[in-house]
């Protein structure tokens, strides 16, 4: 018998772009200095009071409204109960009960393998991250600097059928946030965490119908794409085992890890050991009510988003879905793209050079384009030293290689190397007429049928010019003024 996979994801994501924390003054910032963005709040220090970071709590509606989800009328916080060394106030001020979040019941079109899908958004919610602890060989070391961050937790339904479509979602996800301009959204930086659920059942059986769910297994903590989609496929395999040995039955609703090294999941704990975090209002957080001119002015801010950019540059570039595609899917890189293009240079070349000689540039060396010594400005004036001739397409390619080897302007490096061509027409003229005087027996012997007549001529116009001649000039020239002899 064949089996339904039903998954559901817990996407947390790193607010990144807010000057301090979401209920702290201290810095938010991505460090790698332990301990260094903290004030006495995110200490859990006596007598400490949470203060609402308004652009954390605007973000967080933003994305609510992006994932087509309702708001709330009033906006207030709660606390969840538990002691942990990372958690030294005792308390994680966060939202849980419904209606309270900043978005309930959603929903997000996204891509997967070209079709269109959709999956229901259960909520979303604002929180604070919780610090990071470090385990050595023989102790743990804590860096508060993550303690109070702001967090957008997102809870999907169960819709995801394939690991596919659960990793196609979390790269829409990243987008959206990377584009909204409330996250950097780097996995690399540990922005984004995931809890995966996973349960099987027979593929007879409607899916539709919540009592014909199999027992959900939640995977806490996984911090990678590919770790998402491994774990999935893990548990897929793992419970489709215990279906056919007929123990499905008996596994208990539980939550696991997974573990990099084994490539596995490994249980932690079932259900029935679960925490009760006796959660309630937050009582230093005033309840406040979120007003129609707010959402509105937060609604028309929100920005183009990748599919719109992706619909315009194919539409007011001429480029392909393919090319617009690669484009749009790092904001950053979409917007290295269009500030070329702004500087003045045609989409259509600007987008050959990104998504060719950049970003292979990107992938080599596995920077981001921030860290590529490369500017919009050097990539406009290496184009146009093509186009306008000054070296040819294949000199354009190592100049690119000189720019980020040796760190200077185009410019610069064609003239370091000797590599500016010959552009000017009374210059070349000077040198054909002198090749021509040099070589009068060649003249006698040249037939203006034979294609390759010219060859001799234009070899020794570009000995002379040590190739610097352009030589679609030279050969016109030449070839007019040996046509013209003899008439
Ligand atoms: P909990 O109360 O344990 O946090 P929720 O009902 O809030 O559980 O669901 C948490 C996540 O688990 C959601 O993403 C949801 O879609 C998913 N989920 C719930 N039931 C199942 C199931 N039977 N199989 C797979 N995923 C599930
Ligand atoms: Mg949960």
């Amino acid at each position: 018998m064949g089996y339904i996979a039903m998954i559901g994801l817990e996407m947390h994501c790193e607010g990144s772009e807010t000057n301090s924390k979401v209920f702290s003054s201290a810095r938010n910032s991505y460090s790698t200095t332990p301990n260094e963005n903290i004030r006495p709040i995110d200490m859990g220090f006596p007598g400490v009071l949470p203060v609402v970071n308004k652009k954390c709590v605007e973000n967080a509606l933003m994305v609510s409204m992006v994932l087509n989800c309702k708001q709330p009328e009033y906006m207030y916080f709660e606390r969840k109960n538990y002691y942990y060394p990372d958690m030294p106030k005792n308390y994680q001020i966060t939202q849980e009960t419904k209606p309270i979040p900043v978005g309930i019941y959603g929903y997000v079109d996204y891509e997967c393998n070209g079709e269109e899908k959709r999956v229901r958004i259960n909520n979303l919610h604002l929180e604070e991250d919780a610090a990071s602890s470090d385990h050595l060989y023989d102790t743990t070391v804590i860096d508060y600097n993550r303690a109070g961050n702001p967090l957008f937790e997102l809870v999907t339904e169960p819709d995801f059928r394939s690991a596919d479509e659960a990793v196609a979602f979390l790269e829409h996800m990243r987008s959206v946030y990377q584009y909204l301009g409330v996250s950097e959204a780097d996995t690399r930086k540990g922005h984004i965490r995931c809890d995966v659920n996973v349960s099987i059942m027979d593929e007879s059986l409607d899916p539709e119908e919540p009592s014909n769910w199999g027992t959900k297994v939640e995977v806490k903590n996984v911090n990678s794409f590919g770790g998402v989609r491994d774990a999935i496929n893990y548990e897929i395999k793992r419970q489709t085992k215990l279906k056919e040995e007929g123990t499905y039955d008996e596994m208990p609703q539980q939550t696991r890890r997974w573990d990099e090294d084994s490539q596995s999941t490994i249980f932690m704990r079932s259900k029935i050991d679960a925490v009760d975090y006796k959660y309630f209002v937050e009582p230093n957080i005033p309840k406040y009510k979120l007003t129609k001119e707010w959402l509105d002015e937060i609604r028309a801010s929100i920005p183009e988003l990748a599919y719109d950019r992706k619909k315009r540059y194919m539409n007011d570039y001429g480029l392909s879905e393919y090319d617009s595609n690669i484009l749009v899917k790092e904001k950053k890189i979409s917007d290295f793209f269009e500030e070329t293009v702004k500087l003045g240079t045609d989409p259509k070349e600007a987008c050959n050079w990104v998504n060719g000689m950049i970003l292979s540039y990107l992938n080599y060396h596995m920077i981001t384009i921030d860290e590529i010594y490369m500017t919009p400005d050097m990539l406009r004036d290496l184009i146009k030293l093509i186009d306008d001739k000054t070296i040819s397409s294949k000199q354009g390619k190592d100049v690119f290689a000189k720019v980020l080897e040796e760190k200077k302007e185009p410019l610069e490096v064609v003239k370091d190397e000797g590599m500016m061509q010959i552009v000017d027409e009374s210059a070349i003229e000077d040198v054909v007429d002198e090749v021509l005087a040099e070589n009068p027996k060649a003249i006698e012997t040249y037939d203006p049928e034979n294609p390759k007549a010219l060859d001799f001529f234009i070899g020794q116009v570009m000995k002379k010019t040590r190739g610097k001649a352009n030589p679609g000039i030279a050969y016109k020239m030449m070839k007019e003024k040996l046509d013209n002899m003899k008439k």
